[in-house]
């Protein structure tokens, strides 16, 4: 390795080659010592750099490492199918931590993103106006409208558990109870009859069985890992000092609290003290 190499050099060099010749008489000698004090003037130079870069290199490991103990760690939010990232908000960047500038995934333009949602958020609100639009209206008996509701029919899906629910049933349903709940199911709910509950139960007594300790493993596993810290001995006893640290902090601060508020106690007792004393001097007087 010649870095390694160079450094032996260096070492050689520091060592006064003048030694034993600083008594030596003439030019030749002197000239030799001269030049000797420049190289050695050199080094010490170079010393001087190279420690200022050790000094550098140090502060920067040591702001990385503050910023890895301190930051909590992030987690990098989950963009849906379809869904432009450049419309998330970097949660890096929120936290003022994002290096990445324009090569990030996610923006880094807090306005964009929240015009972005204000946009959605219109839009659904839009939505649901015209879904309500298009709800026919319900009438009683009387001929009064059913205030509308968003609650879905128990008696229905009860009735289609049982697989018994139909136009006709409906129809009866309506006329013995005038009820006015929904009698549609909302996107996406399933029934499932008494047989596919049965089914189900069935599959889940005969799933395998798997221990704690491999339950945990499975889930590690299906972890993103690559945007998250691997838990390391080192990095998991820096948390561990870190929160000993903060429970220390606080107590320290609640102590100091119910320090002060003691002092103020007595404070005050003190005076009510000299008060009644100054009384019992004014009525003896
Ligand atoms: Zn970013
Ligand atoms: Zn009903």
């Amino acid at each position: 390795m010649p870095p390694k190499k160079q450094k032996e050099v260096k070492k050689k060099s520091n060592v006064d080659k003048s030694f034993g010749m600083k008594n030596k008489k003439g030019s030749k000698a002197k000239k030799q010592i001269e030049q000797m004090n420049k190289q050695s003037f050199d080094f010490k130079k170079d010393e001087m750099r190279r420690q200022k870069e050790e000094a550098k290199f140090l502060r920067e490991q040591e702001a990385l490492t503050k910023q890895l103990l301190f930051n909590p760690v992030v987690k990098q939010p989950v963009v849906a199918k379809g869904v432009d990232p450049k419309t998330v908000l970097c949660p890096m960047y929120k936290l003022n931590n994002c290096n990445k500038g324009s090569n990030c995934k996610y923006s880094h333009d807090a306005n964009l993103v929240a015009n972005f949602i204000k946009q959605q958020n219109d839009a659904r609100k839009e939505e649901e106006k015209l879904k309500q639009k298009e709800k026919p209206k319900l009438l009683n008996k009387k001929g009064n409208e059913v205030t509308s509701t968003d609650i879905i029919c128990n008696f229905m899906i009860e009735m289609m558990e049982k697989q018994l629910w139909g136009f006709r049933l409906e129809e009866k349903h309506m006329e013995e109870t005038q009820c006015k709940y929904v009698h549609q199911l909302p996107e996406g709910y399933i029934v499932k009859t008494a047989e596919q509950k049965r089914l189900e139960r069935e599959m889940q007594e005969n799933m395998p069985k798997i221990t704690i300790e491999q339950f945990v493993e499975q889930e590690r596993e299906s972890l993103d890992k690559d945007h998250l810290t691997p838990l390391t001995l080192d990095l998991f006893k820096e948390i561990n000092l870190k929160h000993k640290l903060m429970r220390m902090k606080i107590k320290e601060n609640r102590l100091k609290k119910s320090m002060s508020m003691m002092m103020v106690t007595n404070l005050i007792l003190s005076y009510i003290e000299r008060d009644n004393k100054m009384m019992m001097m004014k009525r003896i007087n």
